[in-house]
Formats: structure tokens, C-alpha cells, sequence
């Protein structure tokens, strides 16, 4: 490799969580800097997500775009990464402003890597500038050298894609054996042509012996990292793995790990079965309560959907002896895989790969396009991964063109073919056009928010209609708000979920507030008051783990035994309690579950005040389409009549209209209410304005009341209220 920049450096030792260091890397000047953190910059900003967040917050400016030069792409862990001894430890997150939504977006990320910065002296990556030639970074805490290099050029078929060029790399750098010393982040060639390109996280895997991926998914953090010219970075550290954090107490560390492996252990198998299934569990319960993405959202179940159920993903393709862990120490083991898949579609067609899931959602996506298909599920997802495309994203968009060709809003010679719901090889066909940027993937690879408009002026060019009528029928079914396409929950009889998604400071991921199992299906948040209150505490207690560094499913997805004598079972305190002591124990802290809560409510403020900046950050923009509200047509009104009708009686007062029709309009109406109603109670108990915004007293109340946020909240007239 044509190396551009070198530099020696002695890798700071990680104490208590923490390295305190910042490696920063200027494209612009091909330049490596490193940054020492004032003691109290932890204390305010965790890690993870809070790094993240001030970074971007001081260094982007309301006119910063993902393209911007200035715009800065942030990889970090957090204090509790990087621990064998308690599980979920690998996580990561990726941010920056996103091409999707113009705000912040992180996205986070299993495996390999971030623990290795860690042990390399980073606790966060943060790159800025644009290089002019493809680059990669070596971080080598072994060596004490960091390195810019001139990305390598493998033959076509590597140097495009995104694993098959990491996983190039990462051979090339250890000389051939792979090892789990050398972890790498890396973007494909179609997160140059999309605004959805993901990160992926690559990681050698001993039981597998190949190395694997996982995927930093959301908001386009891939086409962030490939607009300023970066392919990869690698990280390289041998010291040891255990004890890595360096905890100010290890013996407590080892006591709150095995009391929650003990609970994972004994509890997955009797609930979600995580760990010998992974997440494809989740299509089941979720066609069971009409929560499935059948055709762009438009239904919740199917009769197909049993082909897509996690038994046939575990038959067919999943290695069954094999623990999947995405870190050491994970006996939730989620992370499944398939080896010997033979691609039969694409410029692959013929070859046989290692697959790395399918996820639920990625599985979603493809029934979203009314694709039944197991073996498309895995094709879609290999693929997705190598090119770099958010799966879920991918799959909403090309719904959302398919529902437009439904509707009548686009017609077959639009699209060059004909687009339609359960059409294999058009969808297929569509998804490597966004990839290599052809075609109609060249209007696909923007998304569903400005797919929109590019539908809404094609139609007016031909139909003489006003221009307000078809936009107000694209938003009905158009599945994004702020700009972020919508993970693969139908929320249609969920209140709680429709706000998880519509206050999510990224746009509708449901990594903020995943409601929709404690509502829909535990039902255990039947009040207004229950729900407002969950959609102020999860969203913090889920910022907290992205912060921290942790992966959030051996919380939220097995449940404690104990958890059903607790006021509020589905908060899982007796686990959360694991993670205190967990915490205190690893940086010296004696902080409560509130504090911890508290720190949080600090980094979602601050991220608040980023949305309102870039013009995201007002009740307008909390805006959800009227699908994710209710069935917002006749046809979806029709599939649940039974369901509606009752909910109906329920909940009005008034007489209940006989005319299907007209009880289709009364239901949208009074969901419609409801979920203004559901915005009103929240702001309030967020301590934000009738419009959303954060009152002085609260930011105050979170420390963050200086010279530029007073500005901000003076320019939405909050010091007048
Ligand atoms: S639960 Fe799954 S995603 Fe989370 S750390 Fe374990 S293997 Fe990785």
C-alpha cells in the first residue's frame, strides 16, 4: 500500500472504561491528530453516542451537509465496551450528518472493533475532510503506528464490494491468517450511489474461521464514509481481551456478568429463544399480531408469511452447533449465519457465500415488497451487505415504488419495467441498479422522501391535477419521517409505537423506543399516562446503552424472572440493576438507575438542540404518515374490519356509522386526535413546548445552557413563553 501519512504514538492504557483519547483524522490535509479529553468530558458525555453528538454539535453548523468537508463521521464505543466478562460488549456506534434526514444519525454496530480502538489507545475515531484518492487507515496499537494509505486495488468483483474488500484487506494486513487482533470497518461501492450506505463491521470469527460482518445500518453513515473517500479503517491490538476496561473493581464486574448470563441462560430458552434462532424469531410473533410489513405496510399478516418464520431460516440455512456471539462472552449469541449459499440472481449468480443473518428486519424488508421467498431473503441480504445498502431502507423504498405502480401514480414505462408487489426479479432487478447507480436505481438510491417528489412531478407533468392532492396521497403511504425510512413494525394499532417512531430524534428506527412488543403484544401500556411516560424513559435508558457501549438485547429481549414483581415489569429493572453494578464497578462511580437516567436525558437534549438547528426539531417534523396512524385505505380497513370495528365501539361515544366506509373515516379521524393528543402529552413530559421544542428550564436543568444554545432557543422565540 502507497502509504500517505505516518505517525508513532504510545497507545494511552484504558483505566477504568476509558482511554480519554480521541484519534482525529483530516482527509482534507491527509493529517493524524491525536486529542487528550479533559477529565470532565466523560463525565458529561459518557461515550458512544454522547461523543458523538458533541463532536457534531461543535464541529458541524447549520449549513454542514453529508457531503460537507466539515461533516464529521464519529466511530465510538463507549466505557462498558470491550468486557469478556459481561455480555453484549462490542457494540459501537457510527454518526454523523446523515444524506437521508440533513441531521444527526448514528447508527450502532456489533463486533470486533471498537473494543480493538479501545486496546489501541481511542476511545472514539472522528474523521473529517474529503480525500481526493480512496484511503484507508490502519490503527495499530501493536506496531504504535497510525497510517493513511492509499486504498489497494483488488480485481472488479473485490475491489466494489464491502466485506469482500475488507476481508482482502485484513488478510493482506496480518500476512494471510486471519486473527482476532485485527478488526475493520469498510463501505461498498453502493454507498456511493445511494443515500443509504451502511458500515459494516468486520470481525474474524475462530468457530466459523472466515471473517464476518455486522452492519451499522441506518441513515447512511456508509455514504457519509465513502464521500469523503474513505474505504476502511483498521484496528490492530493483541493485549489481552479480558479485563480489558481495566475496571476499578473485577471482582464485581465477574459478579454482575454471570448473574446476567445466568438470567440469559435459563430465561431465553423459555422466551424469544435468541439464541438458537436470532432474530428471525420475530416474524412469527409478529405475523401473529399483525405487526408483519406485508406490501409496503399496507397489511400485517399473510398466509405466505409462514415461509419466512425463523424454523426455516434454522433448517435450511443456519449452522445449528454453532454459538454465534458478535463479541466474547455473549451467551445471548444472537448473530446467525449461513454458509454454502448459492447466489442464483445477480452478477453473482452461480457462486457460493457465507451469509451473516438474515435479522428480522431484514427479512421484513423482503415480505415489505410482498416477497415470500427464504432464498431470496438470503440473497437479498448478502447482497444489500457486499454493495453497502441499508437492507431495511432498501426494501421500504422499492415498496414505496411499488406502491406507487399500485396506485397508478407510476406507470411501467416510468420505471423501464414493471415493479410490482411479490415480483422477484423486478425488485431484484431495482436493487442492483441502486447499487451500481443505473437506471431507475439512480431515482431509488435517494430514498422515499425525495422518491416523493420525483413521483409527485413525474405524475403532474402527464396528469393535469393540483400539485397538493398527489403529494398529500404520497404521504399517506410514502414510509419515512424526516427523512429516515421506517424499520419493519407496523404500528397501525399501536399508539405507543406510533410515537417511538415519530419522536425519535434519528427518524423512525426503532432503537429509540421499541414499544411496539410491550403495547401490541404484552399489552402493558393501556394508558395515555403509561405511554407518555414510557416514550420519555426508554428513549433515555436506550440512549444510555449506545452511549455506554452495550448492546441492548440481553435487556430488553429476555426478561428477568423478577421483573414481574416489579410496578412496571417491562422496564426490566432486576437486569437494569446488573448494568448498574456493572457500571460503578468498571469506572468507580456509585451511580443509581435516575442518574444514569439523568446523564442520558443530557445527550438526548443535546441531540434535540442538533434537529433544531438543521431544521428537524419542531412537532412538524415528529410528522408520521397517516399509515403508520391507522389503515389509511379502504383495502387495509377492510383486511382488520372485525378488529377496527370493535376498537371503534370502544372508543367513541357516538353512534357508530353503519357504512364501512364511513367507520373507515371515523376510525382515521379519531386516530388522527389520538396521536395529537399522544404529541402533547409527551412534550410535556419531556419538558418541551406545545411545538416540540425544549423548554429553557430543561436545557438548563441538563447543563447545556451556554452562548449557542441560548441562541438557538432565542431564534424559535423560547424566551418569550
Ligand atoms: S445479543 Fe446478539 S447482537 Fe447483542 S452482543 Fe450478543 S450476539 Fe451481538
Amino acid at each position: 500500500m502507497n502509504v500517505l501519512q505516518k505517525i508513532n504514538y504510545e497507545p494511552a492504557k484504558v483505566k477504568a472504561g476509558y482511554t480519554d483519547r480521541i484519534l482525529n483524522i483530516d482527509l482534507d490535509n491527509i493529517d493524524i491528530n491525536i486529542t487528550k479529553l479533559p477529565s470532565d468530558f466523560k463525565d458529561k458525555y459518557i461515550g458512544g453516542r454522547g461523543y458523538a453528538i458533541k463532536l457534531i454539535w461543535d464541529g458541524t453548523t447549520a449549513d454542514t451537509r453529508h457531503d460537507s468537508p466539515e461533516n464529521i463521521l464519529v466511530m465510538a464505543g463507549g466505557p462498558l465496551g470491550n468486557e469478556p466478562g459481561f455480555p453484549g460488549t462490542g457494540e459501537f456506534i457510527v454518526g454523523a450528518i446523515s444524506p437521508l434526514t440533513d441531521t444527526f444519525i448514528d447508527s450502532n454496530v456489533g463486533g470486533h472493533f471498537a473494543p480493538l480502538l479501545k486496546l489501541a489507545g481511542f476511545d472514539a475515531l472522528s474523521v473529517s475532510g474529503i480525500s481526493r484518492k480512496d484511503v484507508v487507515i490502519l490503527v495499530d496499537g501493536d506496531a504504535k503506528t497510525i497510517s493513511i494509505a492509499e486504498a489497494p486495488e483488488y480485481d472488479k468483483e473485490i475491489g466494489e464490494g464491502s466485506i469482500l474488500f475488507g476481508a482482502e484487506l485484513l488478510k493482506d494486513v496480518c500476512a494471510g491468517k486471519y486473527n482476532d487482533s485485527y478488526a475493520a470497518v469498510t463501505a461498498g461501492n453502493g454507498a456511493c450511489n445511494s443515500r443509504f450506505g451502511i458500515v459494516n463491521s468486520l470481525y474474524y470469527d475462530r468457530r466459523r474461521n472466515r471473517i464476518r460482518s455486522k452492519q451499522a445500518g441506518r441513515g447512511g453513515t456508509g455514504t457519509v464514509m465513502r464521500q469523503k473517500g474513505l474505504r476502511a479503517v483498521i484496528a490492530v491490538s493483541s493485549l489481552p481481551k479480558a479485563n480489558g476496561n481495566n475496571a476499578v473493581n473485577p471482582k464485581e464486574v465477574r459478579k454482575a456478568g454471570s448473574a446476567l448470563r445466568k438470567v440469559l441462560r435459563q430465561c431465553d430458552p423459555e422466551q424469544l429463544h435468541l439464541a438458537a434462532w436470532g432474530t428471525t424469531v420475530l416474524s412469527e410473533y409478529m405475523d401473529k399480531f399483525h405487526i408483519f410489513p406485508i406490501n409496503n405496510y399496507q397489511y400485517g399478516q399473510s398466509p405466505e408469511s409462514s415461509k419466512l418464520f425463523s424454523e426455516i431460516f434454522l433448517d435450511r440455512y443456519f449452522s445449528k452447533k454453532v454459538p454465534d456471539g458478535c463479541y466474547f462472552g455473549c451467551n445471548l449469541a444472537c448473530a446467525k449465519g449461513a454458509e454454502d449459499v448459492i447466489l442464483t440472481r445477480g452478477p453473482q449468480a452461480g457462486q457460493k457465500v457465507s451469509v451473516d443473518g438474515p435479522e428480522y428486519e431484514t427479512v421484513g424488508a423482503v415480505s415489505c415488497m410482498g416477497i415470500f421467498d427464504p432464498h431470496y431473503v438470503m440473497e437479498y441480504n448478502w447482497y444489500c451487505d457486499e454493495y453497502g445498502l441499508d437492507s431495511i431502507s432498501t426494501g421500504v423504498t422499492v415498496s414505496f415504488f411499488m406502491e406507487c405502480v399500485q396506485r397508478g401514480f407510476l406507470s411501467k414505462d416510468d420505471i423501464g419495467y414493471n415493479l410490482e408487489f411479490g415480483n422477484i426479479d423486478t425488485a431484484d432487478r431495482l436493487i442492483h441498479e441502486i447499487a451500481v447507480g443505473e437506471g431507475f436505481g439512480k431515482i431509488a438510491g435517494q430514498g422515499v422522501a425525495r422518491g416523493k417528489k420525483w413521483v409527485a412531478e413525474k405524475y403532474l407533468s402527464k396528469n393535469n391535477v393540483p400539485v397538493k392532492d398527489v403529494t398529500v396521497e404520497l404521504n399517506k403511504f410514502g414510509m419515512e419521517a424526516k427523512g429516515l425510512e421506517f424499520s419493519m413494525y407496523i404500528t397501525k394499532e399501536s399508539l405507543a409505537q406510533q410515537g417511538g417512531y415519530a419522536f425519535a430524534l434519528k427518524g423512525p428506527q426503532h432503537d429509540e423506543a421499541w414499544l411496539i412488543f410491550i403495547d401490541q403484544v404484552h399489552k402493558e401500556l393501556p394508558t395515555f399516562a403509561l405511554k407518555a411516560n414510557a416514550l420519555k424513559w426508554f428513549p433515555l435508558i436506550r440512549t444510555w446503552f449506545n452511549a455506554a457501549g452495550l448492546c441492548k438485547l440481553p435487556w430488553i429481549d429476555v426478561r428477568h424472572p423478577d421483573a414481574a414483581k416489579t410496578k412496571n415489569p417491562a422496564k426490566n429493572s432486576p437486569t437494569l440493576d446488573y448494568y448498574v453494578q456493572y457500571l460503578n464497578a468498571t469506572v468507580g462511580s456509585k451511580k443509581s438507575l435516575q442518574d444514569i437516567i439523568d446523564d442520558s436525558e443530557r445527550l438526548y437534549i443535546l441531540q434535540k438542540l442538533i434537529n433544531l438547528r438543521q431544521g428537524k426539531g419542531t412537532r412538524s417534523s415528529d410528522r408520521i404518515p397517516l399509515r403508520a396512524m391507522g389503515p389509511v385505505y379502504f383495502n387495509e380497513f377492510q383486511a382488520r374490519a372485525e378488529y377496527y370495528q370493535n376498537w371503534l365501539n370502544e372508543q367513541c361515544e357516538e353512534k357508530i356509522p353503519e357504512d364501512p366506509k364511513e367507520q373507515h373515516k371515523l376510525l382515521m379521524e379519531k386516530r388522527m386526535q389520538a396521536f395529537e393528543h399522544l404529541c402533547d402529552a409527551v412534550y410535556k413530559e419531556k419538558g418541551f413546548s406545545s411545538q416540540g421544542i425544549p423548554m429553557p428550564e430543561t436545557v438548563e436543568r441538563c447543563g447545556l445552557m451556554d452562548d449557542k444554545a441560548r441562541k438557538l432557543l432565542d431564534e424559535f422565540n423560547m424566551f418569550d413563553n
